[in-house]
């Protein structure tokens, strides 16, 4: 496995597959590896005959300068992982590569104003501006994002329609571990008890998944939820948003069946965010 972090040195790899007409998967990730990311990689694995992962924390998408200094940072792990899930290149920019004096950063216009975009301003801003750089640098024939960041997902897809036509787009699913908590490189904030915490609120939350018709409108049951709400859930104390969205255009507009709940809520001081199929 290469470790890259000049871009020039990236580029001439990139050159090279490119002229022996090898495809190129792309995984942008932010470090700390876990399984999840072990599945984007599978899944670029099986579909490309080159895999480029790039760990890179982007300090443009953290809103909160606390969550930027304390974001896990584990190098020596993370090459062992890449390595051992058969990565071919990670690919590392250093900051000031990525972005020069004067850069400038690309605002988001898509699915503003709900969700994350609602309680992280500028938050989805940093993501699409080094997406954008990432993909300029890399330009694969595929990419990857985890569906865990379904509004990321949803966003980075705009972005790839708008910009980037000769590239797909994949949505891989959310690995959970076994007792159903999402992998997450922020869980090793969470201790025991609060985890069970978690469970136990997603747990709840799947059973009303379960008692409601497929076929009821979303407004309808986002009412329903509200209430479940305000009787079942009384452990999470900060919780910031809980909704059925549609999957198609994240709106409130047609039925349950073509939705999934999304969730962000505080345990202790770490934010999470998960979402569940309806
Ligand atoms: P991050 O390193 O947290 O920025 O994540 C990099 C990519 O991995 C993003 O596309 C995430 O959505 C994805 N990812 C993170 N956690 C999971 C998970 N539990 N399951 C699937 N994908 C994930």
């Amino acid at each position: 496995m290469l470790i890259i972090k000049d871009i020039n040195n990236l580029k001439n790899y990139i050159n090279q597959y490119k002229s022996e007409n090898r495809s190129i998967g792309m995984i942008p990730t932010m470090g700390a590896l876990h399984d999840g990311h072990g599945a984007l990689i599978k899944s670029s694995k099986e579909h490309n005959d080159k895999t480029i992962m790039s760990i890179f924390i982007n300090p443009k998408q953290f809103n909160n300068k606390d969550d930027l200094s304390s974001y896990p940072i584990n190098k020596g792990s993370d090459y062992d992982y890449a390595i051992k899930n058969n990565v071919d290149i990670v690919f590392e920019p250093d900051q000031k590569k990525i972005y020069p004096k004067n850069f400038q950063s690309i605002k988001n216009s898509f699915y503003k104003n709900i969700l994350c975009d609602l309680y992280r301003p500028g938050h989805f801003d940093g993501v699409i501006t080094v997406v954008n750089e990432l993909l300029n640098l890399t330009s694969p024939n595929k990419v990857y994002f985890g569906l865990k960041d379904y509004q990321q997902f949803k966003i980075i897809e705009k972005l790839i329609d708008k910009s980037f036509s000769n590239i797909q787009i994949y949505g891989v699913e959310t690995v959970r571990d076994q007792d159903g908590l999402a992998l997450s490189s922020r869980n090793k904030f969470i201790n025991k008890p609060n985890r069970l915490i978690y469970i136990n609120f997603i747990n709840t939350l799947n059973k009303f998944i379960l008692s409601i018709d497929p076929e009821t409108e979303i407004k309808d049951a986002n009412q329903k939820l509200d209430k479940f709400i305000k009787e079942n859930i009384d452990q999470i104390k900060k919780l910031e948003y809980c909704e059925f969205r549609s999957i198609q255009d994240m709106s409130i507009n047609g039925k349950v069946k073509n939705s999934r709940l999304f969730t962000a809520f505080y345990i202790l001081g770490t934010r999470l965010i998960d979402n569940l199929k309806a």
